[in-house]
């Protein structure tokens, strides 16, 4: 964190001062597989004297075992995954998609990326998707395919959500990058629809610094998946693959877009698929810490959360009821206390924070004042699994006093 233009420190003493984008040691496991890896030179997943196992095939098996699907493909990153999953379904360039108001700027990046136009649905209170709206623009935009973001692992009701795609033959993408682990009715997220798309880069539930999953039960699309991601022609190295049969199908028409994930990053995450129930219960217990510690701050709503939505926070999100002046000074308050928060009502795009104001690329959209309305107040704080309850602790006080100064302020300025 960049410290230079801190304001000073407060003068009340309150001081948290942690990393909150620290990250969990990698397993003693993954670290000796990548040293041998590493010794042995094998880092590309494919070769053509054969590749032993590749440890991308061995994730592969074990995450579509994990979550319950027929095919999952190894890739680069989550938004490669996204990429791959639009053509896979056939997305034209000129198309347009419909996708979440609410989201990471990877997700109208895959879908500039894949040349379609994106058409923002509108996000509600609770941060989930306003399924009057996606029902509206389903019948009328033109749009083939839904890419839903369960952005920072708010999960809108997948079975309505299924319901109106059914109803409007709209083949529905899940980017999972902030709910690998959670369930929604007992189910994993990305198994609702045609395609889940996950990612381990370093800030999301598992880490190998760069990474994304592809999961489906579609013989086609694994097929086109696997060909793009850029096997070249060793599909037969993946031990997670449809017949030959669907693969003469697709590949002298499938290009090769080298989104392929490397032998390391696989080594590094497989030992991290069998850790998501103990870093769910972990999440789940500082969320409830964190809860508790803002039930004293009038100024703060939470979001209310479905009884099926099973949920794995590595962040938190709040509503600060305080005009964007006041939560200028609210969030000045915290640095000066050592807590940087984040907020996706900033006028300037900062950091990894931007929202759909910022992103000018996209085609002109239906006013959005939902949307406009949630995010203004929306703030958000990762949530490292270092954090302990003491600190959660600090983090209410520190949030009280600096909504309670901010609220003192004139709403104007
Ligand atoms: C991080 C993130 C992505 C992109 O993941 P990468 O692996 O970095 O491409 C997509 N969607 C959401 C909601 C994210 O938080």
């Amino acid at each position: 964190m960049d410290t230079t233009n801190a304001p000073a420190r407060a003068a009340d003493g309150l001081w948290f001062g942690k990393d909150l984008s620290a990250s969990e040691p990698i397993p003693e496991t993954a670290i000796a597989q990548a040293l041998a890896l590493m010794r042995s030179g094998r880092l590309h997943r494919y070769g053509e004297q054969g590749a032993g196992t590749p440890e991308p095939s061995l994730l592969e098996q074990e995450y579509a075992a994990y979550v319950g699907t027929k095919y999952c493909v190894a890739v680069n990153s989550c938004g490669a995954a996204m990429f791959l999953a639009l053509k896979a379904l056939g997305v034209q360039p000129g198309d347009k998609v419909l996708t979440s108001s609410f989201t990471l700027a990877p997700v109208p990046g895959a879908i500039a990326h894949a040349g379609a136009s994106a058409v923002l649905v509108e996000t509600q209170d609770d941060y989930t998707t306003v399924l009057a709206d996606l029902e509206h623009k389903a019948a009328s935009s033109g749009a083939r395919v839904f890419l839903l973001s369960h952005m920072r692992g708010h999960i809108t009701d997948l079975r309505a959500v299924q319901a109106i795609c059914e109803r409007h033959h709209i083949a529905l993408v899940e980017d999972c990058a902030h709910t690998m682990g959670a369930r929604w009715d007992g189910q994993h997220t990305g198994t609702f629809g045609r395609i889940g798309c996950y990612s381990s880069q370093t800030y999301k539930h598992i880490n190998s610094g760069e990474g994304g999953l592809l999961v489906t039960d579609d013989d086609d699309i694994a097929a086109q998946v696997i060909l793009m991601s850029g096997c070249y022609m060793m599909y037969d190295q993946h031990m997670l693959r449809p017949p030959a049969e669907v693969f003469e199908r697709w590949r002298y028409v499938t290009p090769n877009f080298s989104m392929r994930m490397s032998n390391l990053a696989a080594a590094l995450l497989r030992p991290q698929i069998a850790l998501l129930p103990e870093r769910r219960q972990r999440w789940r217990r500082i969320y409830d810490d964190l809860a508790q510690a803002f039930t004293s701050v009038p100024q703060i709503s939470l979001p209310v959360r479905d009884a099926r939505e099973d949920f794995v926070p590595s962040s938190i999100q709040f509503s600060l009821d305080l005009s964007p002046a006041q939560i200028e000074h609210f969030l000045n308050e915290c640095a000066a206390r050592g807590l940087y928060i984040k907020w996706f009502g900033l006028r300037v795009p900062t950091a990894f924070t931007s929202h759909f104001g910022h992103w000018h690329y996209l085609p002109e959209q239906a006013p959005l004042k939902q949307s406009q309305r949630v995010l203004r107040q929306l703030l958000d704080l990762r949530t490292p699994l270092s954090l302990t309850s003491d600190d959660c602790r600090l983090i209410g006080q520190i949030v009280q006093v600096a909504a309670a100064a901010a609220a003192a302020h004139p709403p104007g300025g």
